[in-house]
């Protein structure tokens, strides 16, 4: 018997993984994407000084990510060993930012959790980041260690994140599988080859893929799932299911700006993944991404990423472009010590970059209730990564198929 359809909005990773999923279950799938290509905010840009990535840079590997990879005929390229070096800046880049009192007093709060067992810090509702840190551990810790790595994947204020959220999946007594390889990859030319192969792929398997439809649910006959960025989903849902829109409404994102520069040297001293800059001292530089220390074969220049925006420099979307490049070199400086020419760049901006992963959204997920056939999907529901992303888009398909089988 012929299986029920299932439309997918949204031709970004998430709609476009579950679309892969449900085709690979022997459902129809409709994919509807309201722009001309596929891959949401994902995009490469090659240019003639190298690749500007527009987003995600790469993709941490796991089992499902290997199981994608080889579905679809993706080479993967590994990072350089170079990256293996990461630093966060405390003065100056550093890869071990605490200093020697601080450590001892975290070594010694590590040997507690040990002896009592890892349910004894296990966040409390609505706790933030900061908080749980600073009652288990230290400030030291919440502030130059915790809350800048928190701040790389998230661009969120650990005084506001929610610690259920983010560390709660560390405390489910779920045993992980170990992956066969682990790190962090991308395409040889970039994260776009990714999305070139999983199309191919998704039309290979028959999903019928509408290019340039802006569509709304209701428009749609049969389960229908919302694969876009929150705001997208909540405009979409306002006029038929307003009390559902209203609870998006309540998820808060936080503006980004990704400047991916090209240098005319290679910085003197700090070479590595990147840098990552805690509140403290007050750059509007988030963190920086060494990409010609990353993937090897790349770029012709000495390449950076400069992520800036976030919820507490959320101006910065508002720069004129000369504003934030002559940011960027004066916090280059200061923080690289370098003061080479710079060559050319390519910026992005995205006013609603990335969903905060608050205690209010903490609040929304656990209170949102969906009406019969509209499902949510994307990357305000559990997690921002692209890994995350597609284990979610499996467990939804399952889901599905329980449901329309
Ligand atoms: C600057 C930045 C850097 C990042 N870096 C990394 C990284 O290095 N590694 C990593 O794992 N993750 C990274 N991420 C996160 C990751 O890239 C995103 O979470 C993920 O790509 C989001 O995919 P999505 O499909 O959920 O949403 P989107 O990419 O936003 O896709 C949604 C799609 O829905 C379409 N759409 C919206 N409304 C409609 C409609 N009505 N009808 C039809 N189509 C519609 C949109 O046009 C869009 O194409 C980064 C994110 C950002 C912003």
């Amino acid at each position: 018997m012929m299986k029920q359809k299932i439309n997918v909005i949204g031709g970004g990773f998430s709609g476009m993984t579950l679309a892969w999923q449900l085709a690979k279950k022997g459902f129809p799938v409709a994919l509807y994407e309201k722009q001309n290509r596929l891959g949401g905010v994902i995009q490469t840009r090659l240019n003639d000084f190298g690749q500007a990535e527009s987003a995600a840079n790469g993709i941490m590997l796991s089992d499902d990510v290997l199981e994608l990879f080889s579905d679809i005929g993706f080479s993967p390229v590994s990072t350089k060993s170079e990256s293996n070096k990461r630093y966060i800046y405390r003065d100056k880049p550093k890869q071990w930012p605490l200093k020697i009192f601080e450590s001892l007093f975290l070594l010694v709060r590590l040997v507690k959790v040990l002896i009592f067992g890892k349910k004894s810090i296990e966040p409390r509702s609505h706790q933030t980041i900061a908080e749980w840190s600073n009652q288990h551990f230290s400030s030291a810790l919440t502030e130059f260690l915790l809350a800048p790595a928190l701040q790389g994947i998230y661009a969120g204020d650990a005084h506001k994140m929610s610690a259920t959220l983010i560390l709660g999946p560390f405390f489910k007594n779920k045993k992980k599988r170990q992956s066969k390889q682990k790190g962090m990859v991308s395409g040889a030319n970039g994260m776009e080859e990714l999305i070139q192969k999983l199309a191919e792929r998704l039309q290979a398997l028959g999903v019928s893929i509408h290019l340039g439809q802006e569509v709304n649910s209701d428009q749609l006959s049969g389960p229908s799932v919302i694969s876009t960025s929150v705001r997208e989903a909540q405009a979409m849902l306002k006029e038929k299911n307003p009390a559902v829109s209203s609870k998006l409404e309540k998820i808060e994102t936080a503006p980004i700006v990704t400047v991916t520069t090209y240098w005319k040297s290679f910085p003197q001293i700090y070479r590595g993944f990147g840098v990552l800059l805690p509140q403290a001292y007050q750059f509007q530089t988030l963190g920086i991404l060494m990409n010609s220390f990353i993937y090897p074969f790349r770029d012709k220049f000495c390449a950076e990423t400069y992520i800036l925006g976030g919820p507490l420099r959320s101006s910065v979307i508002d720069w004129s472009d000369e504003k934030v490049l002559e940011k960027i070199q004066e916090e280059r400086f200061k923080i690289l010590g370098e003061k080479t020419e710079l060559v050319s760049q390519v910026i992005t901006r995205w006013p609603d970059g990335l969903p905060q992963y608050n205690v209010s959204l903490e609040k929304v997920l656990a209170s949102l209730e969906l009406p019969e056939n509209i499902f949510l999907h994307g990357n305000y529901l559990g997690q921002i990564g692209l890994t995350k992303i597609l284990s979610r888009s499996k467990e939804l398909a399952e889901v599905l198929a329980l449901k329309y089988h």
